[in-house]
């Protein structure tokens, strides 16, 4: 086996919480390097599928305005963006996951989430506002909402490129095809480098501290099917294949700490027909995200699911799971002309499914729906509509009354056609479960103890995320515990 020496930090993954951690290491002085699974091509694991959406809190305009200093004064007097304190970060996020957050790791997160984004920025990242998905139009101003309102210029893409240039301008190196397999350890139990397969055979790569960034388990059907229940091997992954759980078993046997939610993940409502991992064409676009303003059903006709309990950025991450559990595992998303002129992006691509009909029977034959009960279902919600305006920026409380499941926000009638029905599907973004840190990025081993030289961020980090989750947080908490990892592995070598 050939051994490769001389690096002070090896980071393993190239997605935004690696090269984050990469950004970092190299800030404080080290020699870094990046194994990357994927063929350069492949490069930026999910976080080349993403929108490049950031949740931080801010106090208000002139917070934003520092991030996106480009921002003209006509621009500025054309958008509300409200405030979003700390607090109601940190009361969200333990809010959808049911009080479950571990409390540490997610003051930490939205602690740094501000500072992380400048810092971002200074090494060349910039940011625009999400008119399009996160904005709706009231009294003639673009009202943001939802506590997601920046996004990275150019999306995922521009995003990962931006850290790839970054990090490789700063010195990182990096190693494509590189599949680490296993970390090395000495008699004290200390991570001292890692082993990897790469195009010249089996490598030992020797390193003062080790970063573990490589994606949860989402892209392997056999560890979804083991802990994420029945049916979960039957999913389409909406991003990368590479993400197998590869470093949570590394670290596992090496009695690292299993924490968090491993029988749940983030799955959201994706496209009937999208293929079984993510093309990177298309990105994010197979995700059907406008839910609230009509209602979904299944091929039976039936409501499932509450479409407006809450902003979509607090519900779509765990209706995935409703849909999975559906028959065939499929579910319609039915709109009336009165909304369709509000639909995201992504309704609007050729590679949809989609039915439009003058009339609801006609729009379940056009999508295989039963006929009989989808005419029933309608008439019946219809009839439960309660007055009140319509207001898509705000909890506008119009729900309805008598019928089960209820939508609480956003109800109105189905009555204006053409009616138009989009077929989607469970798309699973990634995993909760995974290692246990420290708020230091240290991952912790079953007895509570640091393992020293081993830090880990982003998606196979355990203990943010329980049963669901707040759009913007993955890239969030990825950027603020990979600057860290990479700062306190870079500090752990120098001590
Ligand atoms: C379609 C889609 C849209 C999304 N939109 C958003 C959004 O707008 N905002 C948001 O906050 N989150 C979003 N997410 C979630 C977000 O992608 C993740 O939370 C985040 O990107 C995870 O970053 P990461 O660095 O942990 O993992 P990744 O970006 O997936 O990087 C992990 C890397 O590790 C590599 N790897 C895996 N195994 C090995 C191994 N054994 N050896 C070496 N390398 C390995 C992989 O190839 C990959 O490049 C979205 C996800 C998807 C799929």
């Amino acid at each position: 086996m050939r051994t490769l020496t001389g690096y002070d930090v090896v980071v393993v993954g190239a997605g935004n919480a690696a090269l984050c951690a990469a950004l970092s290491a190299l800030e404080s002085g080290a020699r870094v390097l990046v194994l990357e699974k994927a063929p350069a091509y492949f490069r930026g694991g999910n976080s080349y599928f993403t929108a490049g959406g950031f949740r931080f809190p801010y106090d208000g305009l002139e917070d934003i305005r520092a991030v996106i200093p480009e921002m003209a004064d006509e621009e500025a007097a054309s958008i509300e963006v409200g405030s979003y304190p700390q607090r109601a970060m940190y009361e969200d996020i333990m809010r959808v996951t049911e009080g479950l957050s571990d409390p540490d790791l997610l003051q930490a997160v939205v602690s740094q989430a501000y500072p992380t984004i400048q810092w971002m920025r200074a090494k060349g990242l910039n940011w625009v506002l999400m008119y399009g998905r996160q904005a709706f139009e009231v009294e003639g101003k673009h009202r943001f909402y939802g506590g997601l309102i920046t996004e990275a210029v150019g999306g995922g893409k521009g995003l990962v490129d931006g850290l790839f240039k970054a990090a490789e301008e700063q010195g990182a190196e990096v190693l494509y095809d590189a599949k680490t397999n296993r970390l090395v350890t000495d008699n004290s139990g200390r991570v001292t480098g890692v082993v990897a397969q790469t195009p010249e055979g089996r490598t030992q790569i020797e390193a003062g501290a080790v970063v573990l960034a490589c994606g949860g388990f989402e892209a392997n059907p056999e560890m979804r099917a083991r802990y994420l229940g029945p049916d979960w091997e039957l999913a389409k992954v909406r991003g990368t294949r590479y993400n197998t759980g590869d470093g949570i078993r590394m670290a596992l046997d090496i009695d690292a700490q299993p924490y968090g939610h491993w029988s749940s993940c983030h799955a959201v409502a994706w496209d009937l027909n999208a293929p079984p991992f993510g093309d990177r064409n298309i990105a994010d676009l197979f995700q059907k995200h406008s839910f609230p303003l009509g209602i979904v059903v299944n091929s039976h006709g039936r409501r499932f699911l509450d479409e407006g309990a809450d902003f979509r950025n607090y519900t779509y991450a765990k209706y995935g799971r409703e849909i999975l559990k559906q028959p065939h595992r499929a579910a319609f998303q039915i709109f009336d002309s009165k909304v369709t002129h509000l639909l995201r992006d992504e309704y609007h691509i050729s590679r949809v499914t989609k039915g439009t009909a003058d009339s609801i029977g006609g729009l379940a034959d056009a999508l295989e729906i039963d006929r009989e009960g989808l005419v029933r279902t309608v008439e019946e919600f219809n009839g439960s509509v309660e007055d009140g305006p319509f207001d898509p920026s705000i909890l506008d409380g119009k729900g309805t009354q008598g019928i089960d499941p209820p939508k609480s926000n956003w109800a109105q009638k189905l009555d204006s056609p053409p009616f138009t029905g989009y077929g989607v599907t469970c798309g699973i973004t990634f995993t909760f479960g995974g290692l246990r840190i420290n708020a230091r990025a240290q991952v912790m081993d079953t007895g509570d103890n640091p393992i020293p030289g081993l830090y880990a961020a982003g998606e196979l980090v355990g203990g943010l995320f329980y049963y669901n989750y707040a759009g913007g947080t993955g890239l969030m908490a990825g950027s603020v515990f990979g600057r860290i990892a990479g700062a306190e592995a870079a500090k752990e070598i120098r001590d």
